[in-house]
């Protein structure tokens, strides 16, 4: 008798149908069992899950069945990282309007995604393009303005002059627009939006005291990096002649007398007044070629302003205290 062959695309698509038709993976609301929460990371909906999603997400599954298992009441949301950028992006390259390309990558993704089986509870999917989501992240802001943790201040960013636009770090390819590849990138000091992460240095540091489980030293150590607490003496310099402050940061506040020179960033806000018309455009050059740049790929430059700074002691103004500025 021949034997039946094994047919798995047949047996995997019925218990499928029966998985989705249980609603196994719901997550109770006021439920007396203890809740978990496992969220591994919305994807971005590029179209095409690929091995790397299936890796990440295998993980977070087995965790999510592991402690239904030990009777939580898990929560397993799912959803998509669908705002922004790289959506505007792939839409202006696949020339078609952004929603329509996203909402289509997020139906064939989904498909996907539920095709593995993951114990994901469907009915609690967001998606942060949808104004049901977004709306809370607008909440946040407005929260955060309020208690004056967002606020608004100059900075530099990449601008090109075709686009008319400010580009991120990602779209700027050897210095010129992705758009526009025969047009360098400028930088331009315009008001940005910033968040006062810094009001947080502390409590973030002494938390870490707090982590469980044995975290390596190489990622404390990058997460205090991160943080960037560092303890020092702000220090005024003053420009000779009209005695205009220049506040410096230093953790060795007791070597300030070996200091051989001030030197001020092109973008700094004295650094215009201190220029004259040649300098100036020399100053924008440099700071022109770092766009899109890290900062450990730009060679060092400096320029002499022919200005000198000078250190005050409380007593009397330092009679030698001349500092070189390039
Ligand atoms: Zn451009």
């Amino acid at each position: 008798m021949p034997e039946k062959p094994y047919d798995h695309i047949q047996i995997e698509l019925k218990w499928h149908e029966r998985w989705q038709d249980a609603d196994f993976y719901k997550a109770e609301e006021n439920s007396a069992k203890p809740k978990f929460y496992v969220l591994e990371m919305l994807p971005y909906p590029s179209g095409m899950l690929h091995i790397g999603h299936i890796r990440n997400y295998s993980i977070g599954d087995a965790l999510a069945r592991y402690k239904w298992m030990q009777g939580f009441n898990v929560l397993h949301p799912m959803g998509w990282d669908a705002f922004g950028l790289p959506a505007e992006n792939a839409a202006i390259k696949n020339n078609r309007p952004p929603r329509e390309w996203t909402l289509e990558n997020i139906a064939a993704m989904k498909k996907t995604h539920r095709r593995f089986a993951f114990s994901y509870d469907w009915d609690r999917e967001v998606s942060t393009c949808e104004p049901e989501y977004y709306r809370w992240n607008q909440w946040f802001f407005l929260k955060m303005l309020e208690r004056g943790l967002a606020y608004r201040k100059r900075a530099l960013v990449n601008w090109c002059t075709k686009c008319a636009t400010v580009l991120a770090n990602e779209q700027v390819v050897d210095g010129c627009c992705w758009r526009h590849e025969d047009t360098p990138v400028e930088q331009r000091a315009l008001e940005q939006w910033f968040l006062k992460i810094t009001d947080y240095a502390d409590e973030l540091l002494d938390d870490m005291e707090r982590l469980e489980g044995g975290w390596p030293e190489r990622v404390l150590t990058m997460q205090r990096n991160w943080i960037g607490r560092s303890e020092g003496t702000e220090v005024d310099f003053h420009l000779d002649g009209t005695g205009e402050p220049i506040r410096v940061f230093t953790t060795r506040v007791d070597t300030i007398y070996g200091a051989t020179c001030v030197i001020l960033a092109p973008e700094h806000p004295l650094t215009e007044g201190l220029l004259d018309a040649d300098l100036k455009a020399k100053a924008k050059a440099m700071v022109d070629s770092r766009a899109g740049r890290d900062p450990g790929d730009i060679d060092k430059e400096g320029l002499f302003t022919g200005r000198y700074a000078v250190i005050r002691t409380a007593a009397k103004r330092s009679p030698s205290g001349s500092q070189t500025s390039s």
